[in-house]
């Protein structure tokens, strides 16, 4: 069956898929209110954070775009500090979306939901003519425990950069999917919250955090580059990246620090806690690959240690990169 205009009536058939789709797997004590707003218990500080995903294909090796419209917006908040606690998501649906696909997403989102222990507590679903297509939004709240102020602001020169693990796999797995191109990799789509509970528990006073999705970790590092006045140097030969991403990028003439990924962070800590750090975000499943790839100096922008020796400057990605990557 498919998505019709009628879906997005607001009448009957919007009462069925209701019912038949979302209710089937979004089911919670604040959900099952169905009343205009989320009523929620909060005091503190709040991290708040929306995120649209438009990613295509829809179901990837992986993933699919249920699961990273959870993890995306939930690893924002993580990344702030945050104990990701609610969701609220939008759907905007093209007539003529296979029914059976919507239902793997949505119960794909509240599979991941549930992993991540956050709620999905709202939602609202639109249809418009198109050609089956699929689009979600996500917003997403989480409390700040008290004493937490992660930020990119707080970088000082000699924080030593963390990264969770190698580089490239979501990327590739999309455009390989998009270019009917056979390989074995599977996208890192994947919530983060193992690595900074691990970091928070083992007392690292960690400095600041980013997910390093869209524009690759070229354009993450150059943003907490500026946004805490501190320069980056990264050493080419400790960037972690799989023999398979490895071959494609050389295939395709791609550089995986401009490639995109949906599971993989940069964690600034102090350098006297950077050992500890470093073993702490390696016992966790999502930071099995995780190394030391560099440190914060004094001055401005990025630059990296070449394997020849050389030096080069990483600047932000230019142009496109991959359109619908996430
Ligand atoms: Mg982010």
């Amino acid at each position: 069956m498919e998505i019709t205009m009628a879906h997005g009536s607001g009448g009957r058939a919007s009462a069925e898929l209701m019912a038949r789709v979302f209710g089937k797997y979004f089911r919670n004590d604040i959900l099952d209110r169905m009343e205009d707003s989320a009523v929620l218990e909060a005091c503190g500080k709040i991290a708040f954070s929306t995120d649209s995903f438009v990613v295509s294909p829809p179901v990837f090796a992986g993933g699919d775009i249920g699961k990273l419209s959870i993890c995306g917006t939930v690893n924002d908040l993580l990344m702030m500090g945050a104990v990701p606690e609610y969701i609220a998501c939008g759907f905007i649906l093209e007539e003529g979306l296979d029914i059976a696909l919507l239902e793997k997403v949505v119960e794909s989102m509240a599979n991941t939901a549930n992993e991540a222990g956050v709620k999905i507590v709202a939602g609202d679903t639109k249809v418009v003519e198109g050609r089956g297509g699929l689009y979600i939004n996500t917003s997403g709240l989480g409390r700040i425990p008290e004493g937490r102020n992660v930020s990119a602001a707080n970088i000082k020169d000699g924080d030593i950069v963390l990264l969770s693990g190698n580089l490239g796999d979501h990327h590739a797995c999309v455009l390989s999917a998009r270019m009917g191109i056979r390989s074995s990799i599977k996208s890192d789509c994947a919530c983060l919250g193992d690595i900074t509970k691990a970091l928070f528990e083992g007392g690292v006073c960690v400095s600041a955090m980013r997910d390093v999705t869209r524009g690759g970790i070229g354009t993450v590092l150059n943003e907490l580059a500026e946004a805490s006045g501190c320069g980056i140097e990264l050493d080419e030969s400790e960037i972690p990246i799989s023999s398979e991403v490895k071959g494609f990028c050389s295939i395709l003439g791609l550089d995986p620090l401009y490639m995109g990924n949906e599971g993989k962070m940069v964690a600034f800590v102090p350098q006297q806690d950077a050992e500890k750090a470093l073993a702490l975000v390696k016992s966790t499943g999502n930071g099995k690959n995780a190394a030391a790839i560099g440190k914060a100096v004094k001055g401005k922008g990025v630059v990296i240690k070449t394997r020849l020796g050389g030096t080069r400057i990483v600047d932000v990605l230019q142009g496109e990169g991959l359109p619908r990557i996430c």
